[in-house]
């Protein structure tokens, strides 16, 4: 059943593409029940997590304390190695919830991100060296001073104190060599000693550690903080004497410590959890790190529209979708960059030079829509699991969420909604997310100066 409804080339009719469609709508949909089920599943990893060290979902403790009191003030450097970009920031914190910032991006190449670690924090020092030549008047920086600088750096670290932090793995499709196992905070020291940069580097911190401490400094209804950008990852605040693993650190048990979860590594490893397709199986087996991330895999926007790019090569392999047309670009791997304007026709025509019908772009955005729903409601589970392990059900909480995902993939947070009242019934209404703070570059600044705050009275 074929139409020629523009030009000369053959095209799936309608109802072909709506037969297609009901069938992808059975592979991608998580019922409610399933959701429950894999929340259970989360909230035992947590705990295991909190518990002993070096699990799979690692819940490492970060050394930031409590929440911020909003009075924290100053001039701070905030450098933030993303997955995608690199950003300098300078962070004016006034009190009272109030910040000024100033700042710069940088788009990081392939090779930086697989090249030898130590360049990498060299081209970050370098950045930020002409970042304060350009920025900052002259005498912002008094001969012999330096600026306290805190360091996001968004892949999993595991943390003796605030300024140390040992890579465990890289994640997102970073290989940079002689990094893995090494102290990045020390790495990057180095560099900024070799530049001759004047900061000093006082915290590192995970962006959702930052999101959560920014959040809460403009909505203290604030319990956890999500990243949905090109990884997925979460923290949130426990109280040290339920963190098990570090009880003979001699920390107050009252105090609270903010833990981020790199939940992205949830089901890793063993695939026992999640219903993992057999397009996130290509995916996994494909990239540079096989069966790792395995909860990020089926989530974050690095990979939705390679999951949607595949199902379209499943489709054009069984002789469905462009019959007759050239598709070598659309086949070559993660061409689609999001999973975003695919009813776009110009999108086809320009970027793979395929032409597309109507019930075509309209087949590919619904696809499109069960692909991130599935996202939505699999975040909703690990939420989920935060909340019931923190009791904040009853009282309901506020969860900053942040990222290219959640600020531009059109109903995000209101299937992350859906998804939480499927698995709580009408109290998941109490669990409310929003856009959240810039976490990486305000976050980190007010932790440089909680930490500088904890140094003065001989906390640290
Ligand atoms: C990293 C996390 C990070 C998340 C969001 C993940 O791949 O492991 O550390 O928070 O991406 O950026
Ligand atoms: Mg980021």
């Amino acid at each position: 059943t074929r139409t020629q409804d523009e030009g000369d080339l053959p095209h799936a009719t309608k109802k072909t593409m709506a037969d297609h469609l009901r069938k992808y709508e059975t592979i991608f949909t998580l019922t409610p029940q399933r959701m429950r089920i894999v929340v259970e599943a989360f909230k035992e990893t947590l705990e295991l997590g909190l518990e002993k060290p070096k699990q799979v979902v690692p819940m490492i403790p970060t050394f930031v304390f409590d929440w911020p009191t909003g009075e924290e003030t100053g001039d701070f450097l905030a450098v933030d190695l993303g997955g995608t970009n690199l950003r300098v920031c300078l962070v004016t914190l006034q009190g009272n919830g109030k910040f000024e910032i100033t700042q710069s991006k940088y788009r990081l190449t392939e090779e930086q991100k697989q090249e030898d670690g130590q360049k990498l924090f060299d081209f970050c020092a370098e950045c930020l060296k002409t970042f304060i030549d350009t920025n900052l008047g002259e005498g912002t920086v008094k001969e012999g001073e330096k600026l306290p600088l805190g360091f996001t750096f968004s892949y999993p670290c595991s943390q003796e104190r605030i300024d140390h932090g040992e890579l465990i793995r890289w994640t997102k499709g970073f290989g940079a060599t002689n990094t893995e196992g090494r102290d990045v905070a020390a790495m990057f020291r180095e560099s900024l000693k070799t530049h001759n940069v004047p900061a000093e580097l006082t915290a590192i911190i995970n962006d959702t550690t930052g999101t959560l401490i920014a959040s809460s400094y403009v909505n203290p209804r604030t319990r956890i903080a999500v990243i949905f950008g090109t990884g997925c990852n979460a923290a949130y605040m426990e109280r040290v004497g339920d963190i098990p693993k570090i009880k003979n650190l001699g920390i107050d048990d009252e105090a609270q410590m903010a833990i981020n979860c790199e939940w992205g590594a949830f089901d890793s490893f063993e695939h026992e959890h999640l219903p993992r397709t057999k397009y996130d199986q290509i995916i996994d087996e494909t990239s540079n790190k096989p069966g790792e991330q395995a909860f990020e895999k089926l989530i974050s926007g690095r990979y939705l529209g390679e999951i949607l790019r595949l199902v379209i090569c499943e489709l054009i392999d069984e002789g469905v979708l462009f019959l007759g047309q050239n598709t070598y670009k659309i086949e070559t791997a993660y061409a689609f960059d999001t999973a975003g304007t695919v009813d776009d026709h110009r999108y086809f025509t320009h970027f793979f030079a395929l032409e597309t019908t109507l019930a075509e772009r309209q087949f590919f955005r619904a696809l499109a829509k069960l692909v991130g729903r599935r996202a939505a409601r699999l975040s909703a589970c690990g939420i989920a699991a935060i909340v019931s392990r923190m009791g904040y059900l009853e009282e309901g909480c506020s969860v900053g969420a942040d990222g290219s995902l959640y600020n531009k993939y059109p109903g995000f947070a209101d299937r992350v909604h859906e998804g939480l009242q499927d698995i709580f019934g009408d109290k998941g209404r109490n669990i409310v997310t929003y856009h959240a703070e810039d976490g990486s570059g305000v976050g980190s600044a007010i932790i440089a100066s909680m930490t500088k705050i904890r140094k003065d009275k001989g906390l640290y």
